[in-house]
């Protein structure tokens, strides 16, 4: 089944609200097989209602209209939808009938906009709506569904719980069942991923499997789904394509649950393998840091962290020599491995990992450019510096020095050989 929304209201348009409706309505159509295929958002004018309907009812089987029931005059979804179908009004006593309670247990005087919201097109099921005082609209119009919702979130998810999903699963038949699977992929760019790992992968998507690039800071996730008869069915479907996806990026392959970060995966890892991590960052001023003790249970690997921002603490804390510091500059590979090694041994720790560049957006030389970083490891055998070009933007070369710093870890820990960005450490 097909549906489109349409989001009225003109706060929507401005920017006052935001359109969460949509986004929950598109989430929970999917538990009952039904895909959004697009989402309109369009003011409170009745030309335009008209014309988004018209134009939905010749492809959608399902139209959910969500705002502008309300009883003030500038909510007209209700006489738009009359005018559509060509209808007149009937009077819901129930919702009459609530409404006057309502009224009444309230103490206020009952007006004749209150009147109007009882008054529903001849054509439409009525949805009672306990949550507030617009009921919802179900119409039924040569095989196509449209349903008419308030626009405050509580009454439309109200309405859609209690009476829109649950017809919706009464009706679903055939390819009913959404099921999705998540790929979290660190260390490697999107384009590269597509063109050089997932060329052959394409060709599996031809029986309904859709693959979507999810990219981020933290790298790239990417969203395998399907709609199936059965959940196991569709399951199988997906491991066809998620398996072709692993023989071809395994390394790059963080996780598989959605929503997992990289800083979790490593936690893991580490506690898996029973080792113990400590880091040392300059540019990233603290993020490494930050997203390894936001995982639950990270004292039983995370050792502890210095910022070492000035060229005094890497001096007076982390004991890098202040020739070192002269001759090749705090942004270089000796100062790195340096402060990666120095560390590990100040907190005793198995693995130390360091971050020193230019995040910019000043500061960048011809020689030493905004972006350069230097990403230091050290473990009792192997002593290490990478060399990374990354941006402009200094927020970005935070999280992506310490997001890198984090997978060079992984990697080391799940025995991967290669490094983020394929880029080639450089040794002593
Ligand atoms: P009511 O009968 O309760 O007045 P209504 O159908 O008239 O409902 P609107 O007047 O359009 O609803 O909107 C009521 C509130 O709901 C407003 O605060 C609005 O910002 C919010 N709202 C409307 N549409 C959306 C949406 N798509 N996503 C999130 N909030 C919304
Ligand atoms: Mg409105």
């Amino acid at each position: 089944m097909i549906a489109h929304l349409i989001s009225i209201g003109n706060e929507l348009l401005i920017g006052d609200t935001i359109n969460t409706n949509a986004a929950w309505l598109g989430k929970e159509l999917l538990t009952c097989g039904v895909e959004t295929e697009k989402v309109i958002t369009i003011g409170d004018d009745d030309t335009l209602i008209k014309k988004a309907l018209r134009q939905s009812l010749k492809r959608a089987d399902l139209t959910i209209i969500t705002g502008g029931l309300g009883p003030t005059h500038d909510d007209i979804t209700k006489t738009a939808l009359a005018d559509f179908f060509n209808v007149g009004y009937k009077t819901d006593t129930q919702t009459l009938e609530y409404i006057q309670e309502v009224f009444k247990k309230r103490n206020i005087p009952f007006s004749e906009s209150n009147y109007a919201q009882a008054q529903v097109p001849e054509n439409c099921k009525v949805l009672f709506n306990k949550a507030g005082t617009a009921p919802g609209m179900w119409f039924e119009e040569d095989g196509h569904i449209v349903v008419s919702l308030p626009g405050v979130p509580s009454e439309m998810k109200y309405l859609m719980t209690t009476h829109v999903l649950t017809e919706l699963r009464k009706r679903a038949t055939g390819q009913s069942h959404y099921v999705s699977h998540y790929m979290n992929l660190a260390g490697i760019g999107e384009s590269t991923l597509s063109d050089l790992r997932l060329k052959d992968v394409r060709s599996l998507l031809n029986n309904g499997v859709n693959m979507a690039y999810l990219p981020g800071r933290h790298g790239i996730t990417l969203r395998i789904s399907t709609f199936a008869p059965s959940l196991d069915s569709g399951k199988e479907k997906l491991e066809v394509v998620a398996e072709a996806i692993r023989k071809q990026a395994l390394e790059y392959v963080y996780s598989e649950e959605k929503d997992d970060s990289l800083a979790a995966t490593v936690g893991r890892l580490l506690s898996e393998h029973g080792k113990t991590v400590a880091v040392a960052e300059s540019c990233s001023g603290g993020f490494l840091s930050n997203a390894l003790t936001n995982i639950p249970g990270s004292s039983a690997y995370m050792m502890g962290g210095v910022v070492a921002y000035d060229n005094s603490i890497k001096e007076k804390i982390l004991g890098v020599p202040q020739s070192m510091l002269n001759e090749f500059g705090a942004v270089s590979k000796p100062v790195a491995m340096e402060m990666a090694k120095s560390v590990a041994k100040l907190t005793n720790a198995d693995f130390g990992l360091a971050t020193t560049g230019i995040a910019g957006p000043g500061g960048g030389t011809a020689e030493k450019p905004v972006g350069l970083i230097w990403v230091g490891f050290w473990s009792a055998d192997e002593h290490f510096a990478m060399k990374l070009q990354l941006f402009k933007d200094r927020m970005a070369n935070k999280e992506r020095s310490a997001i890198i710093a984090m997978d060079v870890l992984r990697r080391k820990l799940s025995g991967i050989k290669t490094y983020p960005y394929d880029v080639k450490p450089e040794f002593e």
